[in-house]
Protein backbone atom coordinates (compact mmCIF):
# COMPACT_ATOMS: atom_id res chain seq x y z
CA UNK A 1 0.00 0.00 0.00
CA UNK A 2 1.61 3.57 -1.24
CA UNK A 3 2.06 4.63 2.67
CA UNK A 4 4.24 1.83 4.00
CA UNK A 5 5.40 2.00 0.47
CA UNK A 6 6.89 5.50 0.48
CA UNK A 7 7.71 5.43 4.52
CA UNK A 8 10.73 7.91 5.37
CA UNK A 9 12.05 11.43 6.29
CA UNK A 10 8.80 12.91 6.91
CA UNK A 11 7.13 10.41 9.33
CA UNK A 12 10.75 10.69 11.50
CA UNK A 13 10.15 14.04 11.25
CA UNK A 14 7.01 14.57 12.84
CA UNK A 15 7.53 12.08 15.16
CA UNK A 16 10.55 13.45 16.71
CA UNK A 17 8.91 17.01 17.39
CA UNK A 18 6.49 14.51 19.70
CA UNK A 19 9.29 12.88 21.43
CA UNK A 20 10.97 15.85 21.84
CA UNK A 21 8.85 16.70 24.40
CA UNK A 22 7.39 13.92 25.72
CA UNK A 23 3.65 14.63 25.59
CA UNK A 24 2.57 11.45 24.17
CA UNK A 25 -1.01 12.59 25.07
CA UNK A 26 -3.28 14.37 22.88
CA UNK A 27 -5.24 16.59 25.29
CA UNK A 28 -4.55 19.30 27.80
CA UNK A 29 -0.31 19.88 29.06
CA UNK A 30 -0.31 23.31 27.15
CA UNK A 31 3.07 24.67 28.75
CA UNK A 32 5.08 21.72 28.24
CA UNK A 33 3.95 20.52 24.69
CA UNK A 34 5.66 23.12 23.26
CA UNK A 35 2.83 24.29 20.83
CA UNK A 36 2.92 19.94 19.33
CA UNK A 37 -0.58 19.07 18.81
CA UNK A 38 -0.10 16.20 16.33
CA UNK A 39 -3.58 14.60 16.88
CA UNK A 40 -5.05 18.20 16.10
CA UNK A 41 -3.20 19.01 12.93
CA UNK A 42 -3.79 15.15 11.46
CA UNK A 43 -7.73 15.95 11.65
CA UNK A 44 -7.44 19.33 10.24
CA UNK A 45 -5.11 17.93 7.60
CA UNK A 46 -8.19 14.87 7.22
CA UNK A 47 -10.62 17.54 7.16
CA UNK A 48 -8.93 19.78 4.63
CA UNK A 49 -8.10 16.35 1.99
CA UNK A 50 -11.85 15.46 2.34
CA UNK A 51 -13.40 18.60 2.71
CA UNK A 52 -15.78 17.63 5.63
CA UNK A 53 -16.02 20.67 8.18
CA UNK A 54 -15.37 18.12 11.58
CA UNK A 55 -12.30 15.01 12.06
CA UNK A 56 -11.81 13.48 14.90
CA UNK A 57 -9.11 10.61 14.79
CA UNK A 58 -9.31 7.70 17.37
CA UNK A 59 -7.11 4.58 18.10
CA UNK A 60 -8.28 2.41 15.07
CA UNK A 61 -10.78 2.22 12.34
CA UNK A 62 -12.58 -0.12 14.04
CA UNK A 63 -13.35 1.93 17.14
CA UNK A 64 -14.06 4.87 15.05
CA UNK A 65 -17.14 2.63 13.99
CA UNK A 66 -17.90 1.94 17.53
CA UNK A 67 -17.72 5.72 17.78
CA UNK A 68 -19.64 6.61 14.69
CA UNK A 69 -22.29 3.67 15.91
CA UNK A 70 -22.59 5.41 19.38
CA UNK A 71 -23.05 8.91 18.22
CA UNK A 72 -26.01 8.04 16.07
CA UNK A 73 -27.86 6.23 18.91
CA UNK A 74 -27.59 2.55 17.36
CA UNK A 75 -27.95 0.11 20.27
CA UNK A 76 -29.66 -2.03 21.66
CA UNK A 77 -31.93 -3.93 19.70
CA UNK A 78 -31.65 -1.90 16.65
CA UNK A 79 -31.37 -3.63 13.55
CA UNK A 80 -28.38 -2.25 11.33
CA UNK A 81 -27.93 -3.53 6.96
CA UNK A 82 -24.29 -4.61 6.60
CA UNK A 83 -22.42 -6.42 3.35
CA UNK A 84 -20.98 -10.02 3.52
CA UNK A 85 -18.19 -8.90 1.96
CA UNK A 86 -16.13 -6.50 4.14
CA UNK A 87 -13.70 -6.73 7.26
CA UNK A 88 -15.42 -8.01 10.01
CA UNK A 89 -14.64 -4.99 12.50
CA UNK A 90 -17.71 -3.78 10.44
CA UNK A 91 -19.60 -6.67 12.02
CA UNK A 92 -18.05 -6.72 14.97
CA UNK A 93 -18.88 -3.42 16.00
CA UNK A 94 -22.86 -3.50 15.41
CA UNK A 95 -22.64 -6.94 17.59
CA UNK A 96 -20.34 -4.79 20.19
CA UNK A 97 -22.79 -1.56 19.88
CA UNK A 98 -25.43 -3.90 21.31
CA UNK A 99 -27.29 -4.08 17.47
CA UNK A 100 -28.45 -6.64 15.45
CA UNK A 101 -26.59 -7.43 12.00
CA UNK A 102 -28.88 -7.84 9.06
CA UNK A 103 -26.66 -9.07 6.13
CA UNK A 104 -27.79 -7.54 2.44
CA UNK A 105 -26.29 -8.74 -1.20
CA UNK A 106 -23.56 -7.32 -2.71
CA UNK A 107 -23.38 -6.84 -6.69
CA UNK A 108 -20.45 -6.16 -8.78
CA UNK A 109 -19.63 -3.24 -7.37
CA UNK A 110 -17.97 -4.81 -4.41
CA UNK A 111 -20.63 -3.47 -2.00
CA UNK A 112 -24.03 -3.22 -1.17
CA UNK A 113 -26.95 -2.55 -3.76
CA UNK A 114 -29.63 -0.34 -3.37
CA UNK A 115 -31.66 -3.34 -3.98
CA UNK A 116 -30.11 -6.18 -1.19
CA UNK A 117 -30.85 -3.12 1.19
CA UNK A 118 -34.69 -3.00 0.25
CA UNK A 119 -34.90 -6.38 0.53
CA UNK A 120 -32.97 -6.64 4.04
CA UNK A 121 -35.29 -3.81 5.56
CA UNK A 122 -37.26 -4.88 8.70
CA UNK A 123 -39.50 -2.69 11.11
CA UNK A 124 -36.48 -2.67 13.14
CA UNK A 125 -33.85 -1.53 11.02
CA UNK A 126 -32.23 1.68 12.14
CA UNK A 127 -29.24 2.24 10.31
CA UNK A 128 -26.93 0.94 6.76
CA UNK A 129 -23.41 0.47 7.84
CA UNK A 130 -22.40 0.75 3.94
CA UNK A 131 -18.42 -0.15 3.21
CA UNK A 132 -16.85 1.31 0.48
CA UNK A 133 -14.77 -1.69 -0.40
CA UNK A 134 -11.57 -1.75 -1.63
CA UNK A 135 -11.21 1.84 -1.93
CA UNK A 136 -14.47 3.11 -4.38
CA UNK A 137 -17.63 3.86 -4.05
CA UNK A 138 -21.39 1.97 -3.66
CA UNK A 139 -23.64 2.80 -5.64
CA UNK A 140 -24.41 5.87 -3.65
CA UNK A 141 -27.67 8.16 -5.34
CA UNK A 142 -29.17 4.34 -4.89
CA UNK A 143 -28.53 3.62 -1.81
CA UNK A 144 -28.96 7.23 -0.67
CA UNK A 145 -33.10 6.88 -2.21
CA UNK A 146 -33.42 3.66 -0.51
CA UNK A 147 -32.45 5.40 2.57
CA UNK A 148 -35.03 8.41 2.43
CA UNK A 149 -37.89 5.86 1.40
CA UNK A 150 -37.36 3.63 4.43
CA UNK A 151 -36.50 6.41 6.83
CA UNK A 152 -32.88 4.69 7.99
CA UNK A 153 -29.75 6.54 8.99
CA UNK A 154 -26.64 5.93 6.22
CA UNK A 155 -23.43 5.41 8.10
CA UNK A 156 -20.03 4.87 5.92
CA UNK A 157 -17.27 2.67 7.00
CA UNK A 158 -14.80 3.93 4.40
CA UNK A 159 -12.22 2.44 6.56
CA UNK A 160 -10.84 1.23 2.79
CA UNK A 161 -11.63 4.11 0.52
CA UNK A 162 -9.49 7.48 2.16
CA UNK A 163 -9.12 9.56 -1.20
CA UNK A 164 -11.51 7.86 -2.92
CA UNK A 165 -14.82 10.56 -4.25
CA UNK A 166 -18.09 10.04 -5.53
CA UNK A 167 -19.42 12.96 -8.42
CA UNK A 168 -16.68 15.10 -6.83
CA UNK A 169 -17.77 14.37 -3.14
CA UNK A 170 -15.50 12.17 -1.21
CA UNK A 171 -16.79 9.65 0.30
CA UNK A 172 -18.22 9.20 4.66
CA UNK A 173 -19.54 12.68 3.69
CA UNK A 174 -23.12 10.90 1.95
CA UNK A 175 -24.20 9.78 5.53
CA UNK A 176 -24.49 11.14 9.20
CA UNK A 177 -20.89 10.48 9.56
CA UNK A 178 -17.91 8.38 7.84
CA UNK A 179 -14.59 6.33 9.19
CA UNK A 180 -11.33 5.71 8.24
CA UNK A 181 -8.65 3.33 9.19
CA UNK A 182 -4.78 3.93 9.01
CA UNK A 183 -3.85 0.54 10.20
CA UNK A 184 -0.64 -1.09 8.27
CA UNK A 185 -3.08 -2.15 5.02
CA UNK A 186 -4.67 0.72 4.33
CA UNK A 187 -3.63 3.55 1.87
CA UNK A 188 -2.42 5.43 4.51
CA UNK A 189 -1.00 4.18 7.47
CA UNK A 190 -0.02 5.49 11.28
CA UNK A 191 0.52 1.52 12.61
CA UNK A 192 -2.73 2.06 14.73
CA UNK A 193 -5.88 4.72 14.42
CA UNK A 194 -8.69 5.80 12.50
CA UNK A 195 -10.42 8.99 11.81
CA UNK A 196 -13.87 9.79 11.52
CA UNK A 197 -15.57 12.63 9.61
CA UNK A 198 -18.74 14.66 9.55
CA UNK A 199 -20.31 17.56 8.82
CA UNK A 200 -22.85 17.45 12.11
CA UNK A 201 -20.91 19.27 14.56
CA UNK A 202 -22.99 17.55 17.25
CA UNK A 203 -22.32 14.11 16.03
CA UNK A 204 -19.01 14.31 16.17
CA UNK A 205 -18.69 15.88 19.65
CA UNK A 206 -20.47 12.83 20.92
CA UNK A 207 -18.06 11.08 19.43
CA UNK A 208 -15.06 13.11 20.64
CA UNK A 209 -17.05 12.27 23.97
CA UNK A 210 -17.21 8.69 23.48
CA UNK A 211 -13.23 8.22 22.69
CA UNK A 212 -12.91 9.89 25.86
CA UNK A 213 -14.60 8.82 28.71
CA UNK A 214 -17.03 11.65 27.87
CA UNK A 215 -14.43 14.22 28.59
CA UNK A 216 -15.67 17.81 26.90
CA UNK A 217 -12.16 18.73 26.29
CA UNK A 218 -13.30 22.63 27.84
CA UNK A 219 -10.72 24.43 30.17
CA UNK A 220 -7.50 23.36 30.80
CA UNK A 221 -7.73 21.29 33.99
CA UNK A 222 -8.91 17.87 32.35
CA UNK A 223 -9.97 16.34 35.84
CA UNK A 224 -13.14 19.28 36.20
CA UNK A 225 -14.05 19.24 32.70
CA UNK A 226 -17.97 18.24 32.40
CA UNK A 227 -18.80 14.70 31.25
CA UNK A 228 -21.89 15.19 29.13
CA UNK A 229 -22.28 11.06 28.46
CA UNK A 230 -19.83 7.99 29.39
CA UNK A 231 -17.70 6.85 27.24
CA UNK A 232 -14.59 4.50 26.78
CA UNK A 233 -10.95 5.66 25.79
CA UNK A 234 -10.94 5.19 21.76
CA UNK A 235 -8.50 7.52 21.88
CA UNK A 236 -5.17 7.97 19.50
CA UNK A 237 -2.20 9.02 20.87
CA UNK A 238 0.35 11.69 19.77
CA UNK A 239 3.23 9.45 18.25
CA UNK A 240 0.47 7.18 16.04
CA UNK A 241 -1.08 10.80 15.17
CA UNK A 242 2.31 12.22 14.27
CA UNK A 243 2.43 9.21 11.39
CA UNK A 244 -0.85 9.73 10.59
CA UNK A 245 -0.61 13.73 10.13
CA UNK A 246 2.78 12.91 7.29
CA UNK A 247 1.31 10.29 5.58
CA UNK A 248 -1.99 12.40 4.97
CA UNK A 249 -0.18 14.98 3.70
CA UNK A 250 1.54 12.73 1.00
CA UNK A 251 -2.13 11.56 -0.13
CA UNK A 252 -2.80 13.76 -2.95
CA UNK A 253 0.23 12.40 -4.78
CA UNK A 254 -0.43 9.03 -3.87
CA UNK A 255 -3.99 8.50 -4.67
CA UNK A 256 -2.66 10.89 -8.29
CA UNK A 257 0.32 7.99 -9.10
CA UNK A 258 -2.42 5.38 -7.98
CA UNK A 259 -5.11 6.29 -10.37
CA UNK A 260 -2.49 6.61 -13.52
CA UNK A 261 -1.13 3.12 -12.71
CA UNK A 262 -4.85 1.97 -13.04
CA UNK A 263 -5.02 3.77 -16.08
CA UNK A 264 -2.21 1.76 -17.73
CA UNK A 265 -3.77 -1.42 -16.55
CA UNK A 266 -7.25 -0.67 -17.40
CA UNK A 267 -6.17 -0.28 -20.88
CA UNK A 268 -3.75 -3.02 -21.35
CA UNK A 269 -6.46 -6.24 -19.56
CA UNK A 270 -9.34 -4.39 -20.98
CA UNK A 271 -7.87 -6.02 -24.72
CA UNK A 272 -8.29 -9.17 -23.20
CA UNK A 273 -12.07 -10.81 -24.21
CA UNK A 274 -13.91 -11.81 -22.20
CA UNK A 275 -12.48 -10.89 -19.03
CA UNK A 276 -14.77 -7.91 -17.12
CA UNK A 277 -14.04 -6.11 -14.27
CA UNK A 278 -15.32 -4.12 -11.24
CA UNK A 279 -18.35 -1.86 -12.05
CA UNK A 280 -17.02 1.27 -10.50
CA UNK A 281 -20.06 4.35 -9.63
CA UNK A 282 -17.51 6.65 -10.37
CA UNK A 283 -14.61 5.21 -12.00
CA UNK A 284 -12.73 8.57 -12.12
CA UNK A 285 -13.01 8.74 -8.20
CA UNK A 286 -11.86 5.61 -7.21
CA UNK A 287 -8.78 5.28 -4.70
CA UNK A 288 -7.35 3.03 -7.19
CA UNK A 289 -5.55 0.95 -4.25
CA UNK A 290 -6.55 -1.95 -5.80
CA UNK A 291 -7.66 -3.61 -9.42
CA UNK A 292 -10.41 -5.88 -9.41
CA UNK A 293 -10.69 -8.92 -12.13
CA UNK A 294 -14.23 -10.61 -12.46
CA UNK A 295 -13.48 -14.20 -14.41
CA UNK A 296 -16.08 -16.12 -16.13
CA UNK A 297 -16.19 -18.88 -13.32
CA UNK A 298 -15.20 -19.49 -9.77
CA UNK A 299 -12.41 -21.88 -11.26
CA UNK A 300 -10.85 -19.96 -13.29
CA UNK A 301 -10.35 -17.60 -10.67
CA UNK A 302 -9.20 -19.72 -8.55
CA UNK A 303 -6.92 -20.55 -11.11
CA UNK A 304 -5.88 -17.54 -11.92
CA UNK A 305 -4.72 -16.49 -8.23
CA UNK A 306 -3.32 -20.51 -7.89
CA UNK A 307 -1.09 -19.42 -11.21
CA UNK A 308 -0.01 -15.87 -10.38
CA UNK A 309 1.09 -17.25 -6.92
CA UNK A 310 3.21 -19.81 -8.42
CA UNK A 311 4.76 -16.85 -10.81
CA UNK A 312 5.49 -14.63 -7.30
CA UNK A 313 2.39 -12.57 -7.61
CA UNK A 314 0.38 -12.09 -4.64
CA UNK A 315 -3.41 -11.60 -5.63
CA UNK A 316 -6.78 -11.91 -3.22
CA UNK A 317 -9.25 -14.33 -4.19
CA UNK A 318 -11.50 -13.07 -1.21
CA UNK A 319 -14.10 -15.97 -1.67
CA UNK A 320 -12.02 -17.96 0.17
CA UNK A 321 -10.66 -15.53 3.12
CA UNK A 322 -10.94 -16.00 6.82
CA UNK A 323 -11.92 -12.07 7.38
CA UNK A 324 -13.46 -10.85 4.51
CA UNK A 325 -16.19 -13.03 3.46
CA UNK A 326 -19.18 -14.52 5.23
CA UNK A 327 -18.79 -17.83 3.90
CA UNK A 328 -15.66 -18.54 6.53
CA UNK A 329 -17.17 -16.82 9.32
CA UNK A 330 -17.93 -19.30 11.75
CA UNK A 331 -17.29 -17.56 14.30
CA UNK A 332 -20.07 -14.58 13.38
CA UNK A 333 -22.46 -17.17 12.61
CA UNK A 334 -22.45 -18.77 15.77
CA UNK A 335 -22.25 -15.61 17.76
CA UNK A 336 -18.62 -17.00 19.52
CA UNK A 337 -17.76 -14.46 22.17
CA UNK A 338 -16.27 -14.69 25.56
CA UNK A 339 -19.79 -13.22 27.07
CA UNK A 340 -23.12 -12.79 26.42
CA UNK A 341 -24.54 -10.19 23.24
CA UNK A 342 -27.55 -8.59 22.93
CA UNK A 343 -27.59 -10.98 20.00
CA UNK A 344 -27.85 -14.04 22.07
CA UNK A 345 -30.61 -12.57 23.90
CA UNK A 346 -32.91 -11.38 20.93
CA UNK A 347 -31.61 -13.49 18.55
CA UNK A 348 -30.87 -12.98 14.87
CA UNK A 349 -33.58 -12.51 12.21
CA UNK A 350 -31.54 -14.24 9.73
CA UNK A 351 -29.96 -17.92 9.96
CA UNK A 352 -26.78 -17.24 9.09
CA UNK A 353 -25.90 -21.18 9.49
CA UNK A 354 -28.69 -22.08 6.39
CA UNK A 355 -28.68 -18.56 4.71
CA UNK A 356 -27.60 -18.26 1.51
CA UNK A 357 -26.20 -14.81 -0.64
CA UNK A 358 -26.35 -16.32 -4.14
CA UNK A 359 -25.50 -13.08 -5.70
CA UNK A 360 -22.85 -12.06 -3.41
CA UNK A 361 -21.55 -15.45 -4.30
CA UNK A 362 -21.88 -15.02 -8.03
CA UNK A 363 -19.41 -11.99 -7.53
CA UNK A 364 -17.05 -12.74 -5.04
CA UNK A 365 -16.45 -15.94 -6.13
CA UNK A 366 -15.38 -15.06 -9.67
CA UNK A 367 -13.28 -12.28 -7.94
CA UNK A 368 -9.21 -11.88 -8.50
CA UNK A 369 -7.84 -8.71 -6.72
CA UNK A 370 -4.21 -7.63 -6.58
CA UNK A 371 -2.76 -4.04 -4.67
CA UNK A 372 -2.01 -1.22 -7.57
CA UNK A 373 1.55 -0.64 -6.82
CA UNK A 374 2.76 3.09 -6.15
CA UNK A 375 6.29 2.50 -6.43
CA UNK A 376 6.08 0.88 -9.54
CA UNK A 377 8.66 2.27 -11.92
CA UNK A 378 7.47 1.73 -15.68
CA UNK A 379 9.29 -1.26 -16.81
CA UNK A 380 8.13 -2.88 -13.33
CA UNK A 381 4.24 -2.46 -14.23
CA UNK A 382 5.11 -3.47 -18.07
CA UNK A 383 7.05 -6.34 -16.71
CA UNK A 384 3.74 -7.30 -14.29
CA UNK A 385 1.33 -7.06 -16.92
CA UNK A 386 2.76 -8.76 -19.47
CA UNK A 387 2.81 -11.63 -16.75
CA UNK A 388 -0.54 -11.38 -15.66
CA UNK A 389 -1.61 -10.80 -19.36
CA UNK A 390 -0.43 -13.96 -20.28
CA UNK A 391 -1.73 -15.90 -16.82
CA UNK A 392 -5.05 -14.54 -17.16
CA UNK A 393 -5.25 -15.71 -21.14
CA UNK A 394 -4.24 -19.30 -20.33
CA UNK A 395 -6.54 -19.35 -17.67
CA UNK A 396 -9.27 -17.93 -20.23
CA UNK A 397 -8.21 -20.69 -22.93
CA UNK A 398 -8.87 -23.35 -20.43
CA UNK A 399 -4.54 -24.33 -20.45
CA UNK A 400 -4.68 -23.93 -16.42
CA UNK A 401 -6.94 -25.77 -14.08
C1 LIG B 1 -9.59 -2.06 8.27
C2 LIG B 1 -11.05 -1.97 8.39
C3 LIG B 1 -11.69 -1.66 9.60
C4 LIG B 1 -10.96 -1.60 10.91
O1 LIG B 1 -9.89 -0.73 10.94
P1 LIG B 1 -8.71 -1.00 12.01
O2 LIG B 1 -7.95 0.28 11.96
O3 LIG B 1 -7.92 -2.17 11.54
O4 LIG B 1 -9.35 -1.23 13.32
C5 LIG B 1 -13.06 -1.49 9.60
N1 LIG B 1 -13.78 -1.65 8.49
C6 LIG B 1 -13.22 -1.98 7.31
C7 LIG B 1 -14.08 -2.09 6.10
C8 LIG B 1 -11.84 -2.17 7.23
O5 LIG B 1 -11.30 -2.52 6.06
Amino acid sequence: MPGTELFGEEERKEVMDVLNTGVLFRYNHDAQRKGIWKAKEFEAEIAKFTGAKHALAVSSGSTAVSSMLAACGVGYGDHVIVPPFTFVATIEAVLLAGAIPVFAEIDETLCLSAEGIRNACTSKTKAVLLVHMCGAAADIDGILAVCKEKNIMLIEDTAQALGATYKGTHLGLFGKMGSFSFDFFKIATCGEGGVIISNDEQLLKTAEYMSDHGHNHEGENRGMEKHPIMGTNFRIGEINAAIGLAQSRKLPKMVAKQRAHKAIIQERLGKIPGLAFRKQCDDAGDSATFFHLLLPSADAAFALHKELGAQGIGTMYWFNNMYHYIKQWDHIKHLRMPYRLVAHELGLPQDLNTMTFSKSDAVISRLVSFNIRVTWTEEELDGFLIKVEEAVKRVMDGMVV
